[in-house]
């Protein structure tokens, strides 16, 4: 690419400082030399933000019963070579103990999408315990699917900080081919910006290397990170399951790690060759991260556990591409084999205590330090509400 020292020294210098054709152009980066010198400068950028530090959430897989049917999900209500569990209190506060025992800081609660008056008050009741228990010390983020604004502002009430929901593709042509018709693009639009009308730290994010997606999708979506101004960021690869409409359709063996989008996209009228992505999943990944550190600058990335799918230092691999949170598992590795969204999850396995050592050691390695005991808040966040005032915490 003639032009990339100038794009990245301008995009180093400020947020928001490149086209739609320049995302674009950034995200197809492939060749060796050129990929390394996108990453140095996401990685500048990121130093200069949150430093080289690592922030944790102890991720909790709350249950696996979803009233949804995602094509993607092996959790989707329609799969049923799974049982189906939901994790009592007592397993909840017992996970939020070995969260402060680990000194991660801070807490994801994660879990099909159930709506009900039942669900929501056990979810409140649970955060309310855990606040209690901790003295609201402990950074908790619900990743609970849609729910209605009153419930979003009970549990914000009851002590959740921040919450996770990916719109999973800002192209809702895109999206309409990944989901049932009774899933709509519209609400879970709806359901983020009620989120952040309740005064939470948003987060959102997208599957990378999806069938019919091409780059100038992917940088549609990072101008839609930046529009909806999100805090927190979760792009990772989509991984295809077996148990499912869109894995059925992939039954190579090699499946999970040499799939890309590809082969399942067609060329649209207008649409140069260029833009069909190519690249393996870990790579257009890797490139999302780093572009939308350049884009963006001062949210929270996550370098997902599906990285680690596909390569097994996938998730340092991310935090040198410009991610500075990773989620480590502490679910009761008896739960783990019914919580699998895609096939190949690492870890299985292993229990928390393995997780934390393994973790500590390859961050150690990459010279990267961890943020222990401290929630770790988006620098994004804390500049927003330093502006605009503290957020009302009315809904919608
Ligand atoms: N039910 C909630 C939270 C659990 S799913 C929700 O949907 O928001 C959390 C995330 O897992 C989803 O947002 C989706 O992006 C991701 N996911 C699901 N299936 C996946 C797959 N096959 N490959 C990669 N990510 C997947
Ligand atoms: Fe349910 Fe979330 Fe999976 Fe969709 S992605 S099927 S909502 S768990």
């Amino acid at each position: 690419m003639d032009n990339l020292g100038d794009i990245l020294r301008r995009a180093t210098a400020a947020p928001r400082a490149l086209t739609a054709d320049e995302l674009a152009a950034l995200l197809a980066l492939a060749a060796p030399d050129e990929v390394a010198a996108l990453r140095a400068a996401a990685y500048e950028v990121k130093t200069r933000h949150v430093g080289r530090v690592v922030s944790l959430r102890g991720l909790v897989e709350a249950g696996n019963v979803c009233a949804k049917n995602c094509y993607y999900c092996g959790i989707r209500r329609g799969n049923k070579n799974i049982g189906r569990f939901q994790l009592t209190k007592d397993e909840i506060l017992r996970a939020a103990e070995d969260v402060v025992r680990m000194r991660y800081g801070s807490l994801v609660l994660q879990s099909g999408e159930t709506e009900s008056e039942t669900h929501t008050e056990f979810i409140e009741d649970v955060l309310i315990s855990i606040t209690r228990m901790t003295g609201g010390g402990l950074g908790v983020t619900l990743s609970l699917g849609e729910q209605s604004p009153e419930t979003y502002r009970r549990w914000r009430e009851a002590g959740a900080r921040r919450y996770l929901l990916r719109i999973e593709t800002s192209d809702p042509a895109l999206y309409a081919t990944l989901h049932p018709a009774t899933h709509s693009y519209g609400r879970r639009l709806a359901c983020l910006r009620s989120l952040r009308e309740c005064g939470y730290q948003v987060g959102s994010g997208v599957m990378c290397g999806l069938p019919g997606q091409d780059f100038r999708s992917l940088a549609r979506d990072i101008g839609f990170f930046a529009e909806m101004d999100f805090d927190m960021l979760g792009t990772g690869p989509y991984i295809p399951h077996r148990d499912t409409p869109m894995g059925r359709i992939i039954n190579d063996e090699s499946r999970i790690k040499n799939y890309a989008g590809s082969g399942k996209k067609l060329k649209n009228a207008g649409e140069t060759e260029s833009f069909i992505i190519r690249h393996s999943p870990l790579l257009i990944s890797l490139n999302m991260i780093s572009v939308a550190r350049l884009y963006l600058h001062d949210v929270n990335i996550a370098s997902t556990t599906a990285l680690q799918t596909l390569a097994p230092d996938g998730r340092e691999q991310g935090l040198l591409a410009g991610a500075n949170v990773i989620m480590p598992n502490v679910t009761d590795t008896s739960y783990r084999r019914r919580y699998q969204l895609y096939d190949g999850k690492p870890g299985l396995d292993e229990n928390s205590g393995q997780i934390r050592g393994a973790l500590a050691a390859s961050i150690a390695r990459i010279g990267e330090t961890i943020n222990w005991d401290t929630p770790g808040d988006s620098p994004h966040f804390a500049k927003r509400v330093e502006s605009v005032e503290k957020t009302t915490g009315q809904c919608r």
